[in-house]
């Protein structure tokens, strides 16, 4: 099985022009870097790249986040909404020259080392507590 890291990458201007779909094979369909070359081409086709905005996608974003907000509230399956998002991220990753691997890989750097306390069920980052928090706390850890 080849492996994401093994594969010959195209220059990342290439990825927008859909071109990545040839340096995948069968053996990675399970693969989730392949889905998302998949949901990537799916948006391809549709003109969901060239023809849509970053703007017009952060809305479809936030619909589906209503949508995974609503599911919580009710205790339902939050799966197909998390997927939602996932597709609609994809399109705005791809619009912008870049992929969730390296989205994430950003993030993971920024957040991995990060020192911060639970309020109230929420991770606030050490930077941002105020005097009244870090006082009331004692709950120190790592969290985005
Ligand atoms: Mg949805």
């Amino acid at each position: 099985m080849i492996n994401w890291p093994d594969l010959m990458l195209p220059p990342i201007n290439l990825w927008s022009l859909g071109a990545d779909h040839l340096y995948y094979k069968r053996e990675n369909m399970e693969d989730f870097n392949y889905q998302v070359h998949q949901v990537k081409n799916w948006h391809i086709e549709r003109n969901l790249i060239e023809g849509s905005t970053d703007q017009a996608q952060y809305v479809k974003l936030i619909e589906e986040a209503g949508e995974l907000a609503g599911n919580i509230a009710r205790g339902k399956d939050v799966r197909d909404d998390i997927g939602d998002m996932l597709v609609v991220l994809i399109n705005i990753a791809t619009r912008n020259g870049c992929t969730l691997q390296e989205c994430l890989s950003v993030a993971w750097s920024d957040i991995k080392d990060r020192k911060g306390k639970m309020v109230d069920g929420v991770f606030i980052k050490q930077e941002d507590l105020s005097h009244e928090h870090s006082t009331h706390s004692d709950n120190t850890n790592n969290g985005s």
